[in-house]
Order: C-alpha cells, then structure tokens, then sequence
C-alpha cells in the first residue's frame, strides 16, 4: 500500500446539552463544549474525533489552533507516531501543554481513526488486541444526596456494577451521609467510587479520607490540588484506601512525575489530556511499570479500545459528554461497554443535531 497522506482537516465548534450538567466541589459544567475533528485522507476514509474544551470561554482558541496546526499536517503521511514526534518538536518552546497538547490529541485521535478505517478494522485491532468487554462504572455527579442514590439505583438496574459520585459537600457529615445512602441502596458487593475535584487542602484530605474508608470507597480520587503531587503523595500515605487521579496530566510526562512521586495507586489518564492513542500508549507502559491499575476518563468511545489494549485496565469512565451528536454504537451491557464492530473508533456524527448546536 502507497503511503496514505492527510488531505484535509475540518473543525466544527458546538456547544451541547447534558442529560445531566456535572456539578463538582469547585464548579458546574453545564453543557459540553466540543470540538468535532474530520480529518481527510488520500484513501478515501474520513477520521473522526472530538475534544472537550471544558469551558465555553475556551472553545473558539481551541478550534482556531486546530484549524492553524492544518497547515502542518495536510500532505503529510497518515502515520500518527510521526505526527506526534514532529508536533512535539513544533511546539517545544511554546510549551506542548494546555490548548496547544489538546489540540495535537485531537489530530491524533482523528488520525489512529482514520489509519484504522483504511485498514477496514476496528482501533482496538489495528492497536494489535482484541475486541473484549470492558468493565464500565456509571458516573455521577454532586447530586445531593437524594438523587446520587436514585441514580445509583438506575445505574444498577441497567447493569453497572460500580458508580462514582462526586463529594465534597461543606461537611463530611454530608459526604458520609451521600455514600452511605448510595450503599444502602445498592448493597454490598457493589463498588463506590468518590471524586472531590481537587477542593479540599491536604489535612482536610487525610480527615475526609480516614471516615470515607471506613465505608469501604473504592477510591478517593483527586482530594487535593491535581498539580500538588507532593501533596497526593501525603494523603496517600496517610490512607489504605487508594488515592485515584490523572484526569489532568497533561502528556504522559505529568504522569511519570505524579507516579515518581507516590501521588496516587491507580491511575486515569483522559485520552484528550494525555495525548490522544500515542499518549495513552506511552501512559500504559508507565501504569504497567508502576504496577498500577489504569481506567479512563470521559471520551468514552475511544476509551473502550484503548483499555482493551492495556496491559493493566481497570476501569471504563461511562459520562456521555457528545451523545447527542453522535450515534450509541457503543453500547453498555452487564455492566460492560461493548466495543462496536465498526472500522476505527465508532465515531459516526448525527449531522442533524450537530446542525442545531453549532457555534
Ligand atoms: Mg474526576
């Protein structure tokens, strides 16, 4: 086979509805402001990707970046490796973090898509694994404490046998009050997971965490400031239950620094943050060398592949953030998100809706 080339990279700005908008200890994120990629190839096949831009005050600049960063993609060889090696260089003294590392995922996601489109298989594949079913918890929101445990319950009718919720409440009388009503409803042999989103200072961590494990949480995830590694390493040290976090490394380079450090005993990567497919690659032999079980966060559609080729997976993330405008080819069945049998990641926009949210 020639070499396939990049002919074009399209960008779309939306801002979508949630089913539910995410309240967290520091903030609500009320819509989800997306960037959809079509990335064009010489073979005739179309990769498709998402980011998230978290805010909508950040949406535009991202696009924007994406649509500049065409300029040094397009005639280029379908070869994601390459692309990452040459954009990291690009962008050395700029600094390849924040928008700019996002951006450079989006590409990537798009283009391992686009590879495995032409090559008629679907990523997990063309990553050299098999299709299998990846184990998914339901994830939630700072509820109160009424209907975390209804939603708790929904997510165990439908099969899921693991939630998180978010806490993080003024007091931890209400943070214990919120697990133990999610336990009482769902019994024992059914994992909780906590996320605080960073809001507590350390010595309010380690207070917060010692009552929380005594509930039997399955994790505590990002107590303290995400940066404050150190300050990970302390709560973890001081807790059996195991500190969760990598939602905010920003390449697999903040995760070499977080795990040299002790910060934390699992790990989740977010397949924007980390750097697309090549990112959590390189972020799956770092999980792997550290011993450390590895889930996903968001971007739940390319995640599925992506656990299913780790060497240490552990948990899918399922929060829908783009399903009103893609179709649900990835579907969710005792507890297990199912990996569509589709060439690429599954991705197939629903042009109409897209239409009613574009910017
Ligand atoms: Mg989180």
């Amino acid at each position: 086979m020639s070499d396939i080339l990049i002919t074009n990279l399209r960008t779309r700005a939306i801002n979508v509805a949630l089913s539910y908008p995410v309240h967290t200890a520091v903030g609500t994120v009320g819509t989800a402001p997306l960037v959809l990629i079509d990335l064009a190839t010489s073979a005739g096949v179309v990769g498709h990707a998402y980011l998230f831009a978290y805010t909508p005050v950040a949406l535009k600049s991202l696009k924007q970046l994406l649509d500049d960063m065409a300029q040094l993609i397009v005639n280029q060889p379908l070869a994601p490796l390459d692309l990452e090696t040459m954009l990291a260089k690009r962008f050395c003294l700029a600094g390849y973090t924040g928008l700019i590392r996002m951006a450079a995922a989006g590409i990537d996601m798009a283009a391992w898509d686009a590879l495995a489109k032409a090559h008629k298989m679907p990523l997990v594949k063309m990553l050299g694994a098999t299709p299998r079913p990846v184990p998914t918890y339901d994830s939630h929101s700072l509820d109160g404490e009424k209907l975390a445990t209804q939603r708790a319950v929904t997510a165990a009718e439908a099969g899921f046998r693991a939630v998180k919720t978010k806490i993080g409440y003024p007091t931890l009388t209400q943070d214990l009050a919120v697990v133990r009503s999610i336990r009482n409803a769902v019994g024992d042999d059914f994992d909780i997971m906590v996320d605080y989103n960073q809001s507590l200072d350390v010595p309010s961590a380690i207070k917060r965490g010692r009552a929380l494990q005594e509930l039997g949480v399955a994790w505590i995830e990002e107590p303290t400031l995400q940066y404050d590694y150190v300050g990970h390493q302390r709560i973890q040290s001081a807790l059996d239950v195991p500190v969760q976090m990598g939602e905010n490394w920003l390449g697999p380079e903040d995760m070499f620094k977080a795990l040299n450090a002790g910060a934390c005993r699992l790990a989740m990567p977010d397949a924007m943050k980390i750097g697309g497919v090549t990112g959590w690659l390189r972020a799956s032999a770092l999980a792997q060398q550290f011993g450390l079980p590895m889930s996903s966060h968001l971007f739940q559609e390319i995640s599925a592949h992506l656990l299913a080729a780790s060497p240490t997976a552990h948990w899918l993330e399922r929060l829908d953030l783009a399903g009103s405008v893609i179709e649900p080819t990835l579907e969710f069945v005792d507890g297990n998100a199912v990996i569509p049998d589709l060439p690429g990641v599954g991705i197939i926009w629903r042009e109409k809706e897209i239409e009613r949210y574009l910017i």
